[in-house]
């Protein structure tokens, strides 16, 4: 029998597992895919290894759970380059506008090495058999003194649990619930956004800043083109250079080599042919990773029901947790509400009632 089993090895519950171990309690993670970090990955471009954030990147001082956490792990940040000129492109015809980042806007920053460096960093202090990969959860029974979670024909028996997995998920994955979920809940879950599930990501790397060079910051935003927003993505170190962003959400429909070859225009378009001579192109349709994306049956806008209090009951008369950054009431959606929500569930455990770990 576990003391604890996680559902879900992203941020929310690798922070609960770190906080457990903190504790002296070796929670056993159980993760449907074959990689730990969920909407966290941070890629190597083909060519010469850059690293590309395919999902979280930015984070801010307002995120003050995710940089205590970050202060703890002695993890380095850098600020997000804004320097130069950027690039509005309106829609229809109208031509580019120009601008400059005013220098007095708070600073956003990103993660040396890679937003990944924070799941590292996690799963270093856990035992490297205390995480199951290739785990998917489909049923989770109550059984008085312990919870029995199911997973691709393997029960694990634990005395409490926590659940990490998008609440929209637990619904569309149809997982099973014994006894069934409160009145309320799974309708709440039904309609529960998934922060960027939908999300396309694109990194271009390439061997030099030529938008540096050429006084861009390398800052687009667009209402034209297929990119709809591009950052510079250099490394902390200066040694790694590319330009990265977000494509409108109608090129999910088109071929790879057909997108890539609308950012190289549109790029090349906007700060000079030296887009063309790009080295590597990157990127993900997170619509396709079904343990992060399922398809909504009703509209469901942007964070809605992010942080519902009907999220923090505790379930199975204290053994089952909800925890997840869409359960969390501060910053749900982001990296902020994953780590919030990922101690407020350690913390449930800790100081449940009745909990017995000898
Ligand atoms: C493209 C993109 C860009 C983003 N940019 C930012 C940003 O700049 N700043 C920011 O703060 N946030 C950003 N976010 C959001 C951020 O990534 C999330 O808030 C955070 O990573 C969520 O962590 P989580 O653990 O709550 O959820 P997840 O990372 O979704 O983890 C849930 C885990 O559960 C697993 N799982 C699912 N179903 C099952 C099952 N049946 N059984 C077992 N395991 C299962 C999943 O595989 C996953 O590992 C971005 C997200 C994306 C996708």
């Amino acid at each position: 029998m576990e003391d604890v089993i996680i559902v879900g090895a992203g941020l929310s519950g690798l922070t609960a597992a770190y906080y457990l171990k903190k504790e002296g309690i070796n929670a056993l993670v159980l993760e449907a895919r074959e990689r730990w970090g969920g909407r966290i990955l941070t890629a190597h471009a083909e060519a010469n290894g850059t690293p590309v954030e395919m999902g979280a990147t930015w984070f801010a001082d307002k995120h003050t759970y995710l940089m205590a956490l970050l202060a703890e792990l002695k993890l380095p940040f850098f600020e997000q380059f804004h320097q130069g000129i950027s690039v509005m492109e309106p829609a229809g015809s109208a031509p580019a506008q120009l601008f400059e980042v005013a220098q007095n806007t708070l600073p956003s920053y990103r993660l040396a090495g890679g937003t990944s460096a924070l799941v590292h960093a996690l799963t270093r202090c856990l035992a490297k058999d205390r995480v199951v990969l290739g785990s998917p959860v489909s049923e989770v029974t109550d059984e008085e003194d312990h919870v029995e979670i199911t997973s691709t024909g393997s029960t694990y028996l634990g005395r409490q649990a926590i659940l990490t997995i998008p609440p929209f998920l637990v619904y569309s994955q149809q997982i099973r619930f014994s006894p069934p979920l409160p009145e309320g809940l799974p309708e709440v879950m039904q309609h529960t956004h998934t922060w960027m599930s939908d999300a396309v990501k694109f990194a271009l790397s390439y061997p030099s800043p030529f938008w540096r060079e050429k006084g861009y910051s390398g800052t687009i935003l667009s209402q034209a083109g297929i990119a709809q927003q591009v950052y510079d993505h250099t490394n902390r170190e200066n040694t790694r250079f590319a330009l990265k962003g977000f494509l409108s959400p109608s090129a999910y429909a088109l071929p790879r080599e057909e997108r890539k070859q609308r950012v190289v225009r549109q790029l090349s378009g906007l700060m000079g042919k030296r887009a063309q001579q790009y080295l590597s192109y990157t990127e993900k349709l997170w619509k396709d990773a079904v343990y992060t994306h399922g398809d909504y049956t009703q509209v469901v806008l942007p964070h809605h029901n992010n942080g519902h209090p009907i999220f923090s009951q505790p379930l199975m008369n204290g053994k089952l947790y909800l925890s997840g950054t869409e359960t969390s009431p501060v910053f749900g959606g982001y990296m902020d509400g994953a780590v919030y929500s990922g101690l407020a569930a350690a913390r449930h455990i800790l100081s449940a009632a009745g909990s017995c770990r000898e």
